[in-house]
C-alpha cells in the first residue's frame, strides 16, 4: 500500500495535474485510491469537482483534531469524501493555511499527517498526497508520511533551480524521521518539443536522476488544463487526449516500479 507525495516547491510545475490524473488512473484500474489535498489552494479538490462549501470536514479539521485529541481522532473519517468508483478525497480549503501555526506547537509536528492517515491507510491500495508549492511544515508532513516522492518538473530554464534544496530536505527527513522516503520517480511535464530548451533541460534532469526519470513525458496539452473546469481528471474526462494518454502510460510505469 504505497503512499506517494507529489512534491516540488516550485509553483505551477504540474503537481496537482499529476496527482489528480495519477489518482484517477489508479482508481480506473481498480485500485482503491485516496487523494489527500495538502495545499490550501485546494486545486486538487476543485479539480475533482468537489464542492468546497459542502465539506463537512477538510484536512484542516483533520490536523486540528489530531493535535487536540490525539487519542481518538475522528475527523479523518468525516473528511473523506467519495468521488467515484475506487476514488476518495480528503479535501482542502483556504482554512488549511491556518494549519501550520497549529502544527508548530504540536509535539511531533512533522508526523501529524502520517498518524492521521494511520486509521484509514488499510482501506486503500494507494494514497496520493498533493503538496503545496513550499518546503514548509505541510510538505515536511507529506515527506514524513510518504514511502515514495514523485517530483514533477516542468521542462523550462529554471527547472533545476531549487532542486538541491528539495533533495536536501528529503534527505534530512529520511535521516531524522522517515527512513523509507526516497525519490521514486521524476516526471517531465508540459513537454514542448518545439522549444529547444526542452531537450537541454531533459538531458540535465536525466544526468541528475538517471533511471528515476519516467520514460513517459507529459506533453503540453490543453485538455489537461481544461479538465479541472469540468470537475474531473483528464484521464476520465478526455481519455483519448494526448495528455490523458501520457498520464495513462506513466501510471503503468508507476505500477511497474512498485510491483513486488
Ligand atoms: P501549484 O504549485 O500552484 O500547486 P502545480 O505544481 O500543482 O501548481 P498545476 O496546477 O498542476 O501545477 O499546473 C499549473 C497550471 O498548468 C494549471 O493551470 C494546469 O492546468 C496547467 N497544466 C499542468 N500540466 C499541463 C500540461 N501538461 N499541459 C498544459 N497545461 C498544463
Ligand atoms: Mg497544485
Amino acid at each position: 500500500m504505497p503512499i506517494w507525495g507529489v512534491v516540488n516547491q516550485k509553483g505551477g510545475v504540474g503537481k496537482t495535474t499529476t496527482s489528480v490524473n495519477l489518482a484517477a488512473s489508479l482508481a480506473k484500474l481498480g485500485h482503491r485510491t485516496l487523494l489527500v489535498d495538502c495545499d490550501p489552494q485546494g486545486n486538487a479538490t476543485t479539480g475533482l469537482g468537489f464542492d468546497k462549501s459542502k465539506a463537512e470536514a477538510t484536512l484542516y479539521e483533520v490536523f486540528v483534531d489530531a493535535v487536540d485529541n490525539s487519542d481518538n481522532p475522528t475527523a479523518i473519517h468525516t473528511a473523506i469524501a467519495h468521488i467515484s468508483e475506487n476514488l476518495d478525497l480528503v479535501p482542502a480549503t483556504l482554512d488549511l493555511a491556518g494549519a501550520e501555526p497549529i502544527l508548530l506547537n504540536a509535539v511531533g509536528k512533522e508526523l501529524i499527517l502520517r498518524d492521521a492517515l494511520g486509521p484509514v491507510a488499510k482501506d486503500y491500495e494507494w494514497i496520493i498526497l498533493d503538496a503545496p508549492p513550499s518546503l514548509g511544515l505541510l510538505t515536511i508532513n507529506i515527506l514524513s508520511a510518504s514511502d515514495g516522492v514523485l517530483v514533477p518538473m516542468q521542462c523550462e530554464f529554471y527547472a533545476l533551480e531549487g532542486l538541491s534544496q528539495l533533495l536536501k530536505t528529503i534527505d534530512i527527513v529520511k535521516r531524522r524521521i522517515n527512513p523509507k522516503v526516497h525519490v521514486a520517480k521524476v516526471l517531465l511535464t508540459m513537454f514542448d518539443p518545439r522549444n529547444r530548451l526542452t531537450f537541454q533541460v531533459t538531458q540535465e534532469v536525466k544526468d541528475y536522476f538517471g533511471d528515476k526519470v519516467a520514460k513517459t513525458v507529459i506533453p503540453r496539452n490543453v485538455r489537461l488544463s481544461e479538465a479541472p473546469s469540468f470537475g474531473e481528471a483528464a484521464v476520465t474526462c478526455f481519455p483519448t487526449s494526448r495528455g490523458a494518454e501520457a498520464y495513462t502510460e506513466f501510471v503503468k510505469e508507476v505500477l511497474a516500479c512498485v510491483a513486488p
